[in-house]
């Protein structure tokens, strides 16, 4: 379980980002942040792997207060996932994914081939395992991305925006795999998003921030949409 607990954030020009946030993710939760843009969704996420530390309050992690915890290690228990996928311009897209498994030991040969294994789940055509992501569409580099992030079978997945810069069909096509693979490897994902739609299409649970980052409902889809 990730929890917040009375969990701030105040950027030193004095915005209050994120205030007092109390939320508990269960394990192998769908969840995902919605709200409009600027009410603290992005800061509130990537405060769970200590890339932003909140100014009060306490996140933890199976009941392990993460500002305890070598951020380095934390994030190996952690897939993040970004809107422009953010992959390495000089691998190809198979070493893009088995560059963290290499990093932690695993040889090469070990590394690419469950490389490509996790390529096979996330549905990308795997004749371009071989290219360089500029040679990819922008919804095949996504899928490249999740595989990256998935290269470690973390038990959590960060994933922040991840298909908005894609055009809407190929977003169908990534949002409907996203639901395939969670069914499948039951992570515990946490999603920023400021579309309702693809909110209460991905999520099983769904925390609306508002304004003045504040949380302000969190509850199943089917409840917030009645709301
Ligand atoms: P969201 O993800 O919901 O769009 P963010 O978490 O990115 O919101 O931002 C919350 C608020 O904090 C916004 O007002 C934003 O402008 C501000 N903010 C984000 N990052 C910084 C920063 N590094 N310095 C100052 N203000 C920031
Ligand atoms: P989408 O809009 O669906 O994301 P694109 O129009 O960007 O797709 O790409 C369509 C096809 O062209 C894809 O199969 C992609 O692999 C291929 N492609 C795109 N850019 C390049 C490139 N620079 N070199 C080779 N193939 C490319």
């Amino acid at each position: 379980m990730i929890s917040f607990e009375g969990v701030t954030k105040q950027y030193p020009d004095g915005t209050l980002a994120v205030d007092s946030l109390d939320l508990r993710i269960e394990d192998r939760s769908f969840t995902v942040f919605v709200g409009p843009s600027g009410c603290g969704k992005t800061t509130s996420m990537r405060m769970i792997n200590r890339m932003i530390e909140p100014t009060s309050g306490t996140i933890s992690v199976d009941g392990r207060d993460i500002s305890t915890v070598d951020a380095v290690k934390l994030r190996l228990g952690i897939g993040y996932v970004i809107q422009s996928a953010g992959l390495l311009p000089h691998r190809t897209v198979v070493d893009n994914v088995a560059t963290v498994p290499v990093l932690t030991g695993r040889s090469r040969k070990e590394a690419r081939r469950d490389a490509m294994e996790v390529l096979e789940r996330v549905g990308l055509d795997l004749s371009l395992a071989t290219r360089y992501p500029s040679q990819l569409s922008g919804g095949q580099q996504q899928r490249v991305g999740v595989a990256r992030a998935l290269a470690a079978d973390p038990p959590i997945l960060l994933m922040d925006e991840p298909f908005s810069a894609v055009d809407p069909v190929v977003r169908e096509d990534l949002q409907t795999e996203m639901l395939r693979l969670q069914a499948d490897l039951k992570k515990t994902i946490v999603f920023v998003t400021h579309d309702i739609d693809e909110a209460v299409k991905l999520g099983d649970r769904i925390a609306v921030f508002g304004t003045g980052g504040t949380l302000q409902q969190y509850d199943t889809p089917d409840v917030v949409l009645s709301a």
